[in-house]
């Protein structure tokens, strides 16, 4: 039985079975509730058998079906509302929408189950814009766009602790390193902001990837990794590896060694730059800001489903597509009603990882099987610690939205109640994340068994114990942890993946197939998928109105 169908079992946190690669913890034995969340991901893997579904015996049409509610689905679907063709009907294997984008209720408080944070569009994405807008979250103001503050991260955004203390930003201070380290570090930290920029110019980073301008440094970057183009350039203080490590593992779900350095690159080039001490933006409160919602980027894709109302099918496995001439037609296994449905369409959108798209069809496309081969996709897992009363506040930096841990294999947490304006701390819920691609593909398999194999109580008590690093009485506050694993939570962006040409293939498919996901991009990020969503939906409204 999967623990999410036991959710009352408690886990003892000193007694817990611990992760065989964790320590002892160190908390005083206290108990709390927990279980994973999502369909089990033995519900996907049906896919992969098929025997005991009963034969199709529910045959209906639309004019454009879509597979998959996450960001890219939801997007191609709004796309062809907005162009009138209402007949669209969406499949998602879990029980809502979302995707790597939905929420959570903890304890009566929204939290978000995997993406938390959208950074404001630039000028090469204008649909998104276009988005944010509709949705109230701007509007034009003597000519420019304003953003409403009470989606704009509240201050503070970010602390590191490091040293025993918190301090304000994510970049190591140069006060925390030991003293023999300080000037070759800040000289690093400088020069690593002037190769970024310079790497930057002429938009050849932006998003959405594809409208980057082509260029040489770029196409450079991409056939190497980023550590070793680090090693290459003399880029080693130890402080600045670390956070450029923390980096890709948090937007690309692997470390440096595996993502490429067009990837590391493209972090900061695209959307949050890179600034040394001393530079005007250094200080943290002057970055971009973010939008980002209790319930994370939940609150956008509840909003992009919700003009679907039942068109939205939610527990539905897809198992097959078939592609003719003049329609293509989609099985689905509908988990409530145990049963195999047939849809036949002039369109089926998939908005899936391309290695379950591949699994779809009796002959993949070629180029749906090179990316499927391609592309390597990082476990994740995500904890929701619902806290009876707040963590003490020892001082140093303020408690932030985003709190991250020096040298930890956790990328820290968010606090979902940062966003509140209620004026007294009180009980939370923190969002712990951890990125497991690691540094190696190997270590990257050995994590997702991991990730699979090991029950809920471990991995929490994993969580906690890092946490206990900075907050030692977290497992006192605790009543419960909800946790959510991804097995292929996301592409990594590794050497050889930006712009290969079995991904731009698949972008430019004008068939009854179309493919629209993160994945298409190489890597996985709100931008790209709306992207790829809305250029889908929008190129078959057109054709339609032509035919
Ligand atoms: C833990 C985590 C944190 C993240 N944080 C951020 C962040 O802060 N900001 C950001 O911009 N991005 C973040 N991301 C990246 C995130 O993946 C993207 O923002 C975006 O949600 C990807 O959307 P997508 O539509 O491309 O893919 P997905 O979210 O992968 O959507 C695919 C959908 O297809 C469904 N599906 C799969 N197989 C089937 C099937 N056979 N039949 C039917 N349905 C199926 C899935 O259930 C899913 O809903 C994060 C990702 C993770 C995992």
């Amino acid at each position: 039985m999967s623990a999410a169908a036991n959710p009352r079992r408690r886990a003892l946190l000193a007694g817990a079975a611990a992760l065989p690669w964790a320590g002892c913890t160190r908390g005083a034995a206290v108990a709390y509730d927990g279980s994973w969340l999502g369909a089990a991901h033995e519900r996907g893997h049906r896919l992969l058998d098929a025997s005991g579904m009963r034969a199709a015996d529910v045959h209906r049409h639309a004019q454009v079906i879509v597979v998959g509610a996450g960001v890219a689905g939801l997007a191609a679907a709004r796309a062809l509302l907005h162009a009138g063709i209402d007949d669209v009907h969406v499949f998602e294997l879990e029980d809502s929408a979302g995707g790597n984008s939905r929420g959570h209720l903890l304890g009566g408080m929204p939290c978000p189950l995997g993406a938390h944070y959208l950074p404001l569009p630039g000028a090469q994405a204008p649909e998104l814009a276009q988005l944010l807008a509709e949705l109230g979250l701007s509007r034009i103001e003597a000519g420019k766009t304003v953003y409403d503050e009470r989606h704009l991260c509240h201050s503070p955004q970010e602390r590191l602790f490091i040293g025993g203390e918190w301090v304000e930003g994510l970049l190591p201070p140069l006060e925390a390193l030991p003293s023999a380290q300080r000037v070759a570090t800040l000289q690093q930290y400088q020069r690593f902001h002037a190769a970024v920029e310079a790497a930057g110019r002429d938009q050849a980073f932006c998003l959405p990837t594809l409208r980057a301008k082509p260029s040489a440094i770029a196409a450079e970057l991409g056939k190497l990794s980023f550590a070793a183009w680090l090693d290459r350039e003399g880029f080693n203080a130890p402080a600045l590896r670390w956070y450029l490590d923390y980096c890709c593992r948090d937007d690309f779900g692997a470390g440096a060694s595996f993502v490429s350095a067009w990837a590391g690159v493209h972090y900061f080039a695209s959307r949050h730059g890179f600034h040394a001490p001393g530079d005007d933006a250094a200080d943290p409160d002057a970055h971009d800001p973010v939008l980002t919602w209790a319930q994370g980027n939940a609150w956008l894709t509840q909003r992009l489903a919700a003009p679907l109302g039942e068109r939205l099918h939610t527990g539905h496995l897809a198992l097959r597509v078939r592609e003719a001439r003049h329609q293509a037609s989609l099985e689905v296994w509908n988990v409530a009603g145990q049963r195999v449905e047939t849809w036949s369409a002039g369109h089926i959108v998939l908005g899936l990882p391309l290695f379950i798209a591949a699994r779809l069809f009796d002959a993949a496309p070629s180029a749906l099987q090179q990316a499927a081969a391609l592309l390597h996709h990082a476990p994740w897992l995500v904890a929701n610690l619902h806290l009876r009363e707040p963590l003490v506040d020892r001082g140093g930096a303020a408690p932030a939205w985003d709190n991250v841990l020096f040298d930890s294999p956790t990328l820290g947490y968010v606090d979902a109640m940062h966003q509140s304006t209620r004026p007294h701390p009180g009980p939370t819920v923190l969002t712990a994340y951890w990125a497991l691609g690691g540094a190696s593909l190997q270590e990257l398999r050995a994590q997702r068994t991991r990730l699979l194999e090991a029950p809920w109580s471990a991995w929490a008590s994993a969580v906690v114990q890092e946490l206990e690093r900075a907050h030692p009485e977290i497992g006192t506050r605790l009543a419960r942890v909800d946790l959510m694993r991804y097995g292929h939570a996301m592409a990594i962006p590794a050497p050889g993946v930006q712009g290969h040409a079995a991904l731009r293939a698949l972008i430019d498919l004008r068939g009854r197939v179309r493919f629209a996901h993160s994945d298409l991009s190489g890597y996985s990020v709100f931008e790209e998928a709306f992207f790829h969503g809305h250029r889908v939906g929008r190129s078959i409204a057109q054709e339609s109105r032509r035919a």
